[in-house]
């Protein structure tokens, strides 16, 4: 019923979040929020496709590249990964892609605190709001400073990381067990640790909120992958961060990307 190259799920911010299978290529994509309940197949089709380039490979490296992009786009460079390495300043290593890191990096970006598995601290650029933290699987996430570019916020996220976790549990995130966090209480203690955020802008504490459409969730996680299983299958029983959660499984579709699948509907 839905044939496609793998990769991100688009969300949507509505109550619950509304999710799609998104094609790498722009073909159509299937609307998975009617699709709760009902039992679903991924098949892999055995061909692998770089979502940069399009070209097919055996071995996909990052999120669905392939060698060649891997090792040379900016968007796969180390500094995407840790912002605080960004290199662009560095005559010696300079940017991949200046004009691409022009575009991508020195644009206003956000550090802000969400609940996932538990309180963490993250940075994303301010045109990947709300999206952002509705691909990490968030309940919340309260926005608390904004500075120019990526390597500041980057340097701000550094300094707290010390004192607050920058990753999130994922079995934990997808069993939803929702940890009580005092946002604002932990706004305060954030603004405490930078001394205010230097040059950074204060944002307006307004706390968002993030509803996964679910059946039931998980009290164990196993994860799927195409990489082992040819096919996938299970009911589908709820959708959290990038993940189909399948009554036998979980799948990271956002891990799948370049992936060739056809998706079905079974009786
Ligand atoms: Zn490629």
């Amino acid at each position: 019923m839905w044939q496609g190259t793998l990769c991100k799920m688009l969300i949507q911010h509505e109550d619950p979040l509304s999710y799609t299978l998104h094609d790498a290529f722009g073909g159509p994509g299937l609307e998975l929020s009617d699709l709760l309940g009902s039992h679903l197949s991924l098949r892999h089709n055995n061909e692998r496709r770089c979502v940069h380039c399009g070209s097919s490979t055996n071995r996909l490296f990052g999120e669905g590249s392939c060698y060649p992009c891997f090792t040379t786009l900016p968007q796969n460079d180390i500094c995407i990964l840790k912002p605080e390495l960004c290199h662009y300043h560095d005559t010696g290593n300079p940017c991949r892609d200046a004009a691409w890191g022009e575009r991508h990096c020195f644009q206003p970006h956000v550090l802000y605190l969400a609940v996932s598995s538990g309180l963490k601290v993250g940075i994303t650029r301010q045109s990947q709001v709300p999206v952002r933290w509705m691909d990490q699987g968030a309940s919340q996430a309260l926005p608390v400073l904004r500075v120019a570019d990526r390597l500041t916020v980057g340097r701000l996220e550094h300094a707290l990381a010390a004192h607050i976790p920058d990753k999130t549990h994922w079995q934990r995130m997808l069993r939803h067990e929702l940890p009580e966090v005092d946002l604002m209480a932990e706004r305060q203690r954030v603004l405490d640790l930078l001394d205010g955020g230097g040059q950074a802008e204060l944002l307006e504490p307004r706390i968002w909120s993030f509803t996964y459409p679910s059946l039931a969730w998980p009290t164990k996680v196993k994860s799927l992958g195409l990489e082992k299983l040819n096919r996938v299958e299970g009911r589908l029983m709820a959708i959290k961060g990038q993940y189909l959660i399948l009554d036998n499984g979980v799948i990271n579709i956002r891990k799948h990307s370049g992936w060739c699948v056809q998706v079905e509907v079974l009786p």
